[in-house]
């Protein structure tokens, strides 16, 4: 080591920069990289010494360059010889197999240095295999360095017959490096009382950004339809609205309306009305009691969506002691909106699992399906099977979720909104469909319709649904299972 570094010092070698410097020339609209080192296998190392008419080397150090989801350029760092020693040098190519930018990285001798001089450099932009670079012709060379510059000459047409046989003329190789260099970034944060986890594919930093982003983006909804925030704009209605129309911003009456609508589809089984019942039952507090039937005629007549009207940004509650409550219905919307930012950020392949009600869009790499643990609503600690599914929501509401007990019967936090009263006779419900918003309001709307009348509102809304009643059954519409696997 020792002898080869004062060997290198009297020679004069000269470290310009590092290959992420480099990278930064020749790949400037790259925001990830991929790096590898690739192999040319016999066909492709015969088609480029073809090009080249001359033999080269076999292993590349090699760069593919994304924006989004787009390669926006290949990089091959190679060495060619300038006097005696061998130049090192990255070369950036476009995808239409054009010379981007030159970067010398280190030169080792002690005289031909100055081919790393940008004027030199720069004449090779633009240049294809069918240039012939030939010096004194088609490039002026630097004097006193020419014959550091006809290696760098050489060098790059020997890049770019390796990026036009490798990658432009075989685009399966490079589809290969992507895929198995895709890591798989996973990020948890607390938000709306529950652990949100995000995975998702793709190249860092862009992934790590879009799952911050999206994480973002449900912090800034939790801040507007929470009602355990005094300050959100869903508690300024609950607070407000019985007496005066109350002014909020247009995603949230377009949220309010979205609710409307969902208890309408849904016959009034979900209703985000449900806010007082769920109250006086203790289940928002966890002060958990049994309300008296005067009480519960009292809710009755509170809990409807019927009572709720929505004008433009305007929202109006007709009846004293109305009371929203998203829980039914905020982490799906949640969950979609999330999914948006991560598709508008280029990623395709990441599941949001919220608990409860969980997204899974594209598919991880080689895969044709996210794979998702079902619980055993009997034995909750337990799986029942595996769920395989892709660009769809699933979202599962069960009695073991919150609930208490009295007097041997158990109360659990789904309420029939026409009893205000906890559902009986259920143990889980889950659904599966392309939202997670009209997943996660139908899990809980057919938990309180229960198999019979549930069934039917599954193939009306057209997604698949599987009931659990106490007895332990399973009921599924037609097409379940064909989603669902036992390993
Ligand atoms: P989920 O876990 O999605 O089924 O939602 C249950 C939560 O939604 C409960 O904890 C209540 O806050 C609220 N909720 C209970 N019953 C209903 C209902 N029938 N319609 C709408 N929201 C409900
Ligand atoms: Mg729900």
């Amino acid at each position: 080591m020792s002898v080869w570094l004062a060997a290198a010092v009297f020679l004069g070698q000269e470290v310009y920069m590092t290959e992420e410097e480099a990278l930064r020339i020749v790949l400037p609209g790259a925001e990830g990289v991929i790096d590898a080192a690739i192999t040319l296998d016999d066909e492709t190392l015969r088609a480029v010494e073809h090009r080249l008419c001359r033999k080269v080397e076999r292993t590349y150090l090699f760069y593919l360059g994304l924006r989004r989801d787009e390669v926006v350029g290949y990089a091959v760092v190679t060495e060619e010889v300038g006097k005696f020693l061998p130049i090192r040098f990255m070369v950036g190519v476009d995808p239409q197999g054009a010379v981007g930018d030159v970067a010398v990285l280190i030169h080792r001798e002690a005289i031909g240095g100055d081919c790393r001089r940008r004027r030199y450099l720069d004449q090779f932009h633009g240049k294809t295999l069918n240039d012939p670079v030939r010096r004194n012709r088609d490039l002026l060379h630097v004097a006193g360095a020419t014959m550091s510059c006809d290696g760098i000459a050489r060098g790059v047409r020997k890049v770019l017959a390796v990026v036009q046989e490798f990658c432009i003329n075989r685009p399966a190789n490079v589809q290969t490096l992507r895929v198995q260099d895709r890591p798989l970034r996973v990020h948890e944060r607390y938000l709306m009382g529950s652990l949100c986890k995000i995975s998702a594919y793709g190249e860092t930093p862009i992934v790590d950004e879009a799952i911050q982003a999206a994480f973002e983006e449900i912090k800034w909804i939790d801040a507007r339809i929470s009602h355990y925030r005094e300050d959100s704009e869903l508690s300024a209605i609950n607070r407000r609205a019985a007496r005066e129309s109350v002014d909020v911003s247009a995603e949230v009456a377009d949220f309010v309306r979205l609710c409307l609508g969902y208890s309408e589809k849904t016959q009034g089984a979900f209703d985000a009305t449900v806010g007082p019942a769920v109250r006086a039952w203790g289940f928002f507090d966890g002060k958990h009691r049994v309300p008296t039937a005067k009480e519960l005629e009292e809710l009755k007549r509170m809990v409807s969506y019927k009572h709720v009207q929505v004008e433009g940004n305007a929202v109006r509650f007709a009846v004293e002691g109305v009371s929203l409550d998203p829980g039914a219905i905020g982490k799906g919307y949640a969950v979609d909106k999330a999914v948006e930012v991560l598709k508008k950020k280029g990623i395709t392949a990441a599941m949001v699992d919220f608990g409860s009600t969980l997204y899974a869009m594209g598919a991880p790499p080689g895969q044709d399906a996210w794979s998702v643990g079902l619980r055993d609503p009997r034995k909750p600690d337990q799986l029942v099977g595996f769920m395989r599914f892709k660009d769809l929501a699933l979202s599962i509401s069960g009695s073991y979720e919150k609930f208490f007990e009295r007097d041997g019967r158990r109360f659990t936090h789904i309420l029939d909104p026409r009893t205000a009263a906890p559902v009986e006779g259920m143990l889980s419900t889950s659904v599966l469909c392309g939202s997670g918003a009209e997943a996660d309001v139908l899990s809980t709307a057919l938990f309180v319709l229960g198999p019979k009348k549930g069934i039917d509102l599954a193939k009306e809304r057209g997604v698949e649904a599987l009931f659990v009643p106490e007895d332990g059954s399973f009921v599924a519409t037609k097409n379940w299972a064909q989603y669902f696997h036992e390993e």
